[in-house]
């Protein structure tokens, strides 16, 4: 959708751009032309997306920092300004998640997950917002959440919290923000394979399956779909959009067992039964999709 070029002169700084999500956005804005800073603690992966860039024709910049340590934030602004000149987009896409009762939760995991969502999302917004402010320059933030910020979500009482507050951070800094020309929104994927998400929530086959039954779209999305949406968000495209919280999740948070029918198998309309399906079943057009 978005012109080649789209990014042209840009810079994006993407937290946790060395894997998941991250990595996928960054591949992605790199494509529409936009010189890509990614920042996380682990250098061996932020290497491997800049020269996945690199290889592409295109320009990155690896940081390794961490998010929960606003010194950290601070000399990682510093190195993308030194390296690129500018910063005109930044998605605070970094984090950290497992799946645990929130009676057996550690204060050490609770502080660990909520420094790096919320309070590493607040120190890389507050120090970039900054710059564009004090340098009047415009531009855009995009925050990854997830939908159990509103619904909450078992076991991830500390994770649920902390995308809360970035949803209510989200919807702030876009009302404080927008008269310097400051867009600020976020996205909240549903279930994507191929993640770390995937690797910490969903780890065995069972839970997969389970969880692929309560997808009204019948499968999960990929990270490559994600960063599209995440690059119409960043791109003049959605120039008048700010404050919004898009969701991007094949259905999942909103379609409750109790109030369907099971999603699988798939019935014909009336009238529609052949031969082939004697009792008014059929796979989905494509095969079936494994609900
Ligand atoms: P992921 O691959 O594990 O990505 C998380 C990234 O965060 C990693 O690259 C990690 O890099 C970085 N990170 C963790 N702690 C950090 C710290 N203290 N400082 C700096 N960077 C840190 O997981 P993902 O699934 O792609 O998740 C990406 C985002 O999407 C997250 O915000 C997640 O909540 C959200 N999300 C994902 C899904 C899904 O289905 N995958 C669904 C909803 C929302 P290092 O280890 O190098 O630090």
């Amino acid at each position: 959708m978005l012109p080649e070029g789209t990014f042209a002169g840009q810079v994006a700084l993407i937290t946790g751009g060395g894997t998941g999500l991250g990595r996928a956005m960054a591949l992605e804005l790199a494509r529409l032309g936009a010189r890509v800073v990614v920042a996380s603690r682990k250098q061996e992966n932020l290497g491997r997306v800049v020269r996945e860039i690199e290889a592409a024709g295109g320009e990155a910049l690896a940081v390794p920092m961490d998010v929960r340590n606003p010194e950290d934030v601070d000399r990682t602004v510093r190195a993308a300004l030194e390296r690129f000149g500018r910063i005109d987009h930044l998605v605070n896409n970094a984090a950290g998640n497992f799946v645990v009762p929130a009676e057996e939760l550690s204060i050490n995991g609770w502080n660990a997950v909520v420094g790096i969502v919320l309070n590493g999302t607040f120190y890389m917004s507050r120090a970039v917002g900054r710059h564009w402010i004090h340098t009047g320059q415009r531009g855009n933030i995009l925050n990854i959440v997830a939908t159990y910020a509103w619904t909450g979500g078992p076991g991830v009482v500390h994770s649920a919290a902390a995308k809360a507050g970035v949803v209510a951070l989200t919807r702030t800094l876009a009302v404080e923000w927008a008269r310097y020309g400051i867009r600020v929104n976020a996205l909240a994927p549903g279930v994507v394979d191929g993640t770390g998400a995937a690797a910490q929530l969903w780890p065995e086959e069972a839970t997969r399956q389970r969880l692929l039954g309560e997808v009204p779209a019948g499968r999960f999305g990929t990270p490559e779909e994600v960063a599209r949406v995440a690059a119409f968000l960043l791109s003049p495209y959605a120039g008048y959009i700010t404050g919004e919280v898009l969701v991007q999740d094949g259905g999942l948070s909103l379609g409750k067992p109790l109030l369907q029918p099971p999603l699988s198998p798939f019935r014909s309309p009336p009238g529609a039964e052949g031969p082939g399906s004697p009792n008014g079943t059929r796979p989905p057009a494509g095969g079936p999709r494994g609900v």
